[in-house]
């Protein structure tokens, strides 16, 4: 088994470690008392491509594959979560169902533009009484002669109010459906924009969909066919929270090694006494573990697999894990881990609380793998 990384994989992470370490980390302060994402960090994003990891270079895009974009989802958690939910959103569940089941005609209109940033993309599947239950929406979209007219509210979609664009999910007379709804169509608006405890610098948002007209060639795939593409766009968007977990976890770790052999008790530093030394091996020994489950969902979906068991297993393990890492790093850092602005642990512990929450929950998370292992899928084929 080989786990190299190819030279071009190697720059490429090196190269978002780079820009998150040298450009975005320095100012995390920032970026949180001020709740937006400086433009410099932004233009360097797309300077480097991030806006359009997954899109073809036909379109403008990189084209990577996704253990690539695995790759870049790692290093980007190790900086503020804002910025990689803001760039995630845009280039994975905010573009994924286009760039997988778009019509020729969408993607040339779409794609180029989210390539190089100028367009900002979102994903609207949760609803005030559907989150965990998704599919148990309530956003109509009803046919008039060219037209589909949609009704509803989402609630909780980032990028929203900086996008151009949604890919809302609405019951159609088939069932569930994708459309692609620009921002700026009358009868679309954006309600309540929430404040929230850790991602600053991406906004999430209710949206308030009354009335609002749009073209039939704005459906996406086939109509009643919008939940399997929202499963495909979601068990990849799993996959890169994983990665970001895991990068998250590394970070903190670091941090911990940093402070754990600086700041000394009884006389010796803390890693000296041995109930800490083991407490960091235990950070260790789960990221790695986190980091093998991330790059097989990935190395799997890159196969053609929908990595169902597996892309809810990597979140779950790697959401959970990164959750008691966080915890561990901040028990080491004392007193000063518990200092908000100053030390980076208080706002990796902000933001990464809610990845156990969202994109489905980690209870979501085990049923599925509990309903695929009923079904026999009880082992992962090599
Ligand atoms: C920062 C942030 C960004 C988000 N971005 C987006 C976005 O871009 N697009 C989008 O569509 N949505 C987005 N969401 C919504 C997110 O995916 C939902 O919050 C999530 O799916 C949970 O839904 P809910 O909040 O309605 O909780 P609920 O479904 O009400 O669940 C509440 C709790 O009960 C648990 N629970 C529910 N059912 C069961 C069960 N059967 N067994 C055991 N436990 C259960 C859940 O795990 C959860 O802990 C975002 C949310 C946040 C906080």
């Amino acid at each position: 088994m080989d786990f190299t990384l190819s030279d071009e994989d190697r720059q490429l992470r090196d190269s978002v470690r780079d820009f998150v370490e040298d450009v975005v980390n320095p100012i995390w302060p920032e970026i949180e008392r001020t709740d937006r994402l400086p433009q410099n960090v932004i233009d360097t994003a797309k300077e480097l491509g991030l806006f359009g990891l997954a899109i073809s270079p036909d379109y403008g895009g990189l084209g990577l594959s996704v253990v690539q974009k695995a790759v870049v989802h790692e290093m980007l958690g190790r900086g503020p979560w804002g910025l990689a939910s803001y760039i995630s959103v845009h280039t994975g569940i905010g573009c994924t169902g286009i760039n997988l089941f778009g019509t020729p005609e969408q993607k040339e209109r779409y794609l180029p533009k989210m390539a190089s940033g100028e367009w900002l993309g979102s994903f609207g599947l949760t609803e005030p009484n559907a989150g965990s239950d998704a599919s148990s929406l309530e956003t109509r979209a009803e046919r008039d002669g060219d037209h589909w007219v949609l009704n509803g509210r989402k609630i909780f979609i980032t990028n929203a109010p900086y996008a151009h664009h949604v890919l809302i999910f609405a019951k159609a007379p088939k069932g569930i459906t994708a459309f692609i709804v620009d921002t700026d169509t009358p009868g679309f608006a954006i309600g309540q924009v929430f404040d929230t405890l850790g991602h600053k610098g991406s906004a999430i948002c209710e949206l308030v969909i009354e009335d609002c007209r749009i073209p039939a060639g704005q459906l996406v795939g086939v109509e009643g066919k919008g939940f399997d593409i929202a499963k495909r766009v979601l068990s990849e968007g799993r996959t890169m929270l994983a990665s970001r977990a895991v990068g998250s976890g590394q970070k903190a770790m670091e941090l911990a090694i940093e402070h754990g052999e600086s700041r000394k008790t009884f006389g010796k530093p803390l890693l000296d006494h041995q109930a800490l030394a083991f407490r960091l091996a235990q950070m260790s020994a789960r990221t790695e573990a986190g980091r093998l489950l991330a790059y097989r969902s990935a190395w799997l979906l890159d196969r053609g697999s929908p990595a169902i068991r597996e892309s809810s297993t990597a979140k779950y393990f790697c959401g959970e894990g990164l959750w008691q890492t966080v915890d561990d790093a901040i028990q080491m850092l004392g007193g000063y881990g518990y200092i908000k602005g100053e030390y980076m642990i208080e706002r990796i512990w902000r933001d990464s609380r809610v990845v156990r929450v969202y994109d489905g929950s980690s209870e979501v998370q085990q049923i599925l793998i509990a309903q695929r292992l009923r079904k026999g899928d009880v082992e992962t084929a090599w």
